[in-house]
């Protein structure tokens, strides 16, 4: 590719413009990947309950709650089977209420919603200021990569991750799942960038940073699980944090680590005083962390001196 255009692709306003398009497919995974991992759960679900072998080891082999609980897989798995089929791209992207199809020019990132003021065009039932804010997110995390980072592979690396935290953030915020399929990618990134000298973060930094994230909050959750008998955290955290040390370096994981606990801290204080949330309902960690990961990202080497004395 000439060395001009490759610079002109990964110019601020062009990576900026690709990051509010990447922005509106993230709707729609933020949306749907949830739905279509408990789907795949409940099916798999409704197959264990079905396993005569596997209940017997279970419940012994004279139960009579497996014959029930075979009943209810089978129930179980012919309403999953019947449900209409869902991926990525299907169906298209339609008005939960209505079932009016969006048009191209209604999908349009920020500008569609804006023109629509809000509102789906036929029914007039109101649209999330979440899906702009989900676009213009992205588009202005493109740009801002492509500003530091200038044309070079660290930004094309780091856009994708960024996008990548996004879903992952806005999913776990959402019902308190962080999908293997989006933290294990971030933390093959990392490690492959790494190696091909794409980012400038060394093989061995970016292998003992995932070593390192993974560990870290590991130990932190089993101390936490000792004192309080409930678990605070869960493994998704520790694969997202894996994934930011691969990318950034293990040199980040402090900085990373101090920041999303401090805030974390203070919006759950905040919750539970303000709100009266539930002491025990867990909080998702993975927006904290995943906001860490974009400190750090832009901020790293001053992120340091917070807890680095000097
Ligand atoms: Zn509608």
């Amino acid at each position: 590719m000439q060395p001009e255009l490759l610079a002109w692709l990964l110019s601020p306003a062009a990576l900026g413009v690709l990051g509010l398009m990447i922005g509106s497919f993230l709707n729609v995974v933020i949306h749907r990947k949830p739905i279509m991992l408990e789907r795949d759960w409940a099916g798999d679900a409704a197959r264990y309950l079905q396993d005569d072998a596997s209940m017997g080891r279970v419940l012994g082999a004279h139960s009579k709650v497996a014959a029930q609980l075979a009943q209810a897989g089978r129930t179980l798995e012919a309403e999953v089977d019947a449900l209409p089929a869902l991926s990525l791209s299907r169906p298209r992207s339609h008005c939960p209420h209505c079932g009016h199809a969006i048009a191209w020019h209604e999908n349009m990132p920020v500008l569609g919603w804006l023109r629509l003021r809000g509102r789906c065009s036929q029914c007039r039932a109101r649209i999330s200021p979440r899906y702009p804010v989900v676009e213009g997110l992205t588009g202005a995390l493109f740009a801002a990569v492509a500003w530091k980072f200038g044309p070079t592979p660290a930004a094309a690396v780091y856009s994708l991750a960024g996008a990548v935290l996004i879903a992952a953030a806005l999913i776990d915020l959402d019902t308190t799942l962080l999908p293997d399929d989006l933290t294990l990618p971030l933390l093959g990134l990392g490690v492959l960038a790494a190696w091909l000298q794409w980012i400038p973060v060394s093989l061995p930094d970016a292998a003992l940073g995932a070593l390192f994230g993974y560990f870290s909050l590991w130990a932190v959750a089993r101390t936490y699980k000792w004192i309080r008998h409930v678990d605070g955290m869960a493994e998704g955290d520790f694969k997202l944090l894996a994934g930011l040390g691969a990318l950034l370096g293990w040199q980040a994981l402090p900085s990373i680590i101090l920041l999303s606990s401090a805030v974390g801290a203070a919006v759950g204080i905040f919750l539970i005083v303000a709100r009266g949330h539930q002491r025990n309902v867990p909080i998702p960690f993975g927006p904290y962390l995943a906001g860490g990961g974009v400190a750090a990202l832009f901020f790293g080497a001053s992120l340091n001196t917070l807890w680095i004395p000097h």
